[in-house]
This record gives C-alpha cells, structure tokens and sequence, in this order.
C-alpha cells in the first residue's frame, strides 16, 4: 500500500440506521434539546409526514408540504418564515435530496438544526452543501450549518420508492463515490467508504430488481447511499458531477437518469489515468477483464436501466452547445481534457454505447 499526505476532516453527526427507526426520532430531538419541529415534505409525501407528526405529537408545530426539485428561493423563504412564526427549534426533512435541500435552506437562514430522515438515495444528508434556486439559477455552496445534525436511515420508508427511481438513485448514489476515488482532496478513508458504498449499493440493487420489496436489499441500498453521500460530503468532485450539472442546468434533464447515462462514460475517461481507480469499481462490483467504465455500464443493463442520452430530451444538436457550455468554466479533473474529448464523452452518452 502506497500512501501519500492527506486531511481528513471528521463531520460531526450523528446517524440511526435500521428498519422501525423513525420511532427513535422523538428521542433524537430531545437529545437535540428540542421541542418544536416542523416537518417538511413534498405533496408526494404527505402521508410520510403525517406519520411523523403521529409520532412527534406536541413536539410537531406543523407540515410544510411544499419541498420542490432546485430549492427555489420562494419556497425557501416560505418556509423559513413558517419556522419563525411558529416558534419552530428545528426542522425535520423526510424525502429525498430536494426535501433535505429546502431543509438546508432553513438551517442557512435560520440556523436551526436539521434532522434528516432521507427516503431516497441521493446522499444529500451527509453533505454540507447547500443549493438555492434564484431567477433560474442555482448557486450551491458549502455551510457546516447545514449539515443535518441528526440523520435517520429507515429502509422501511424508502418501500414505497419506485423501483426505477430508486435504481437510478442507487447509481447517482454511486457516482459520488466512483468520482471521490480520485478526488484532488481524496484521502484513504474515503476510498474505503467508497468501495463499500459501491459494493453495497450494487448488490443491494441486483436483489431490488428481483424484488422491490426486499427490506435488507432496502437496507443494503441505504447503507451505501449513506457511505456514498459521505464521500460526497468529504472530497471535491471532477468531469461527471461537472457535466451532469450541466445538463441539469442547462438542459432540464432529470438529475439521477442523467448520473446514471453519464457515468460509464466519465469513469471511463478518467480511468486511464487513475488505474487503481479500475481495480477498486471492478473489485467492488465482483467482475474482472473489463474497465471501469465497463462495468458500471454492464451494471446498467443488468438493471434494466436506460443507457441513452438522446432518450432523455435531448437532441443530437444539444451535443455541441453542452460541449461549449461544459467548457466555460475549467475545472480540475484527474485526466486533462479538451472540447474534442468532451463531446465524445457526451456523444458516447447520447448513442448509449458500452466504454471501449
Ligand atoms: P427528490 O428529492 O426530488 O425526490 C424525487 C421524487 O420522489 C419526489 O417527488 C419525492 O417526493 C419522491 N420520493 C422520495 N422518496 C420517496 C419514497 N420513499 N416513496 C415515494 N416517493 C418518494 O429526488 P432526489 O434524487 O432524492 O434528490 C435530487 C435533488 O437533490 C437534486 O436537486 C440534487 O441537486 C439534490 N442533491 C443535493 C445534494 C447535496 O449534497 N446538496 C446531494 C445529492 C442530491
């Protein structure tokens, strides 16, 4: 083993991991010290919410079910002021990445202290990142503010997630830990939670195929996207959170079908100049012979996922402008890179070839 010099940063919350553990949420707020929480959820998630708010009783000031995808800024403030008008001490977030963000949108006004009870896989959770949608423009930054203070992993309230949803979740979940195996700002923590988050998640999913309802696969698929987030948390991201930021942006696509088509195609890329990074996706997915790339594309098909670009809304002449857009902000990647490479990459991604 060859180690170099390296900061690790210990993130200080506190995780309650297993199926029944939303009934420990009571418990955790007191040991927050508080006693008003408002609950906050999409309208999908309303009936989740109420379950909260059974199990919180008093300690429940009210349920903001207004959460919505991009975090824009009049929700944003909508709930925050609710927070202020009820007197609320803290807030609970059950949902996925766009629930836990409008929660993050609080804490960064209001300071308050987030318990997060994540129902997808995104990760959201264990980072301090925050992103707030303003006049069609996200701006994202970094608060140990908003870091949850508590998070709840319950596998029994991720159920009822579609299965698609939660297999294209699993592989944005993935995608944080294939991109921090050669993070800038990696160290050697975060690769071994990678390639555990990896190897759980993707086991995890190959039994959810088989059966959505299979609580340990839940459970299997959650413990990933826990050590998966936290990578994500840790270390700085390259090409593909870059490229899909793009497209999000830019293109309106959604945010996990896009990790998911993008993905094969940027590991494949930077794997040429990081080999070990072939040897521990390879590892951690339990095939050998093929690339990195390879793999995780042949892990895609297994699961029935959607490997094109241009089945998404996405046209062939896009290809050029998301080049030119990719290209306006140079950013640090672990392969250098021009706009030549950057639109085979994407072209790759449209047609939904398998990495060479
Ligand atoms: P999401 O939160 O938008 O959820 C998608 C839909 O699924 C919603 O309608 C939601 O109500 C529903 N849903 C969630 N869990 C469910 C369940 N168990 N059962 C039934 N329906 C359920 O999607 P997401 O992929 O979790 O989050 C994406 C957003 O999170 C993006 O905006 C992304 O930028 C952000 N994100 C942020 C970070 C960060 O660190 N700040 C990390 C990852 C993702």
């Amino acid at each position: 083993m060859q180690l170099g010099s390296f900061i690790y940063q210990y993130q200080p919350n506190r995780v309650v991991f297993g199926v029944g553990a939303i009934h420990k949420l009571a418990d955790e707020i007191e040991k927050l010290g508080c006693t008003k929480a408002l609950i906050l959820c999409t309208p999908e998630q309303v009936g989740q919410a109420k379950q909260v708010q059974d199990i919180l009783k008093d300690r429940a000031v009210a349920i903001f079910d207004q959460a919505v995808m991009h975090v824009p800024i009049q929700t944003a403030n909508a709930a925050s002021d609710l927070a202020k008008e009820l007197g609320a001490d803290c807030a609970v977030a059950i949902g996925g990445g766009s629930t836990i963000g409008l929660g993050k949108a609080i804490a960064l006004k209001h300071s308050l202290p987030i318990i997060a009870i994540p129902t997808t896989y995104a990760g959201s959770e264990m980072t301090p990142i925050y992103g707030i949608t303003e006049n069609g423009i996200k701006k994202t930054g970094k608060d140990m503010r908003v870091l949850p203070k508590t998070v709840i992993y319950d596998p029994s309230l991720s159920l009822s997630l579609p299965l698609e949803i939660s297999l294209t979740s699993g592989m944005n979940a993935i995608a944080h830990a294939a991109e921090g195996l050669y993070a800038q700002d990696g160290n050697p923590i975060m690769t071994l939670l990678a390639e555990e988050g990896i190897r759980a998640l993707a086991q995890g999913m190959i039994k959810l195929k088989e059966d959505d309802q299979d609580e340990q696969a839940r459970s299997q698929c959650l413990y990933g996207a826990w050590l998966c987030g936290t990578v994500l948390g840790n270390v700085g991201m390259a090409l593909h959170h870059k490229l899909c930021h793009t497209l999000g942006g830019s293109f309106n696509l959604p945010h996990a079908p896009t990790h998911t088509i993008i993905l094969p195609h940027a590991i494949a890329y930077n794997e040429v100049a990081r080999p070990e990074v072939t040897k521990i996706i390879t590892r951690a997915l339990g095939v050998s012979n093929v690339s990195a790339g390879q793999a995780l594309f042949d892990l895609e098909v297994k699961l029935g996922l959607e490997t094109k670009l241009q089945s998404l809304e996405f046209t062939q002449e896009d290809i050029q402008k998301a080049a030119d857009i990719a290209m306006q902000n140079p950013y640090w990647n672990p392969r250098p890179f021009d706009k030549d490479n950057i639109t085979q990459i994407i072209t790759d991604a449209y047609h939904g070839t398998r990495p060479e």
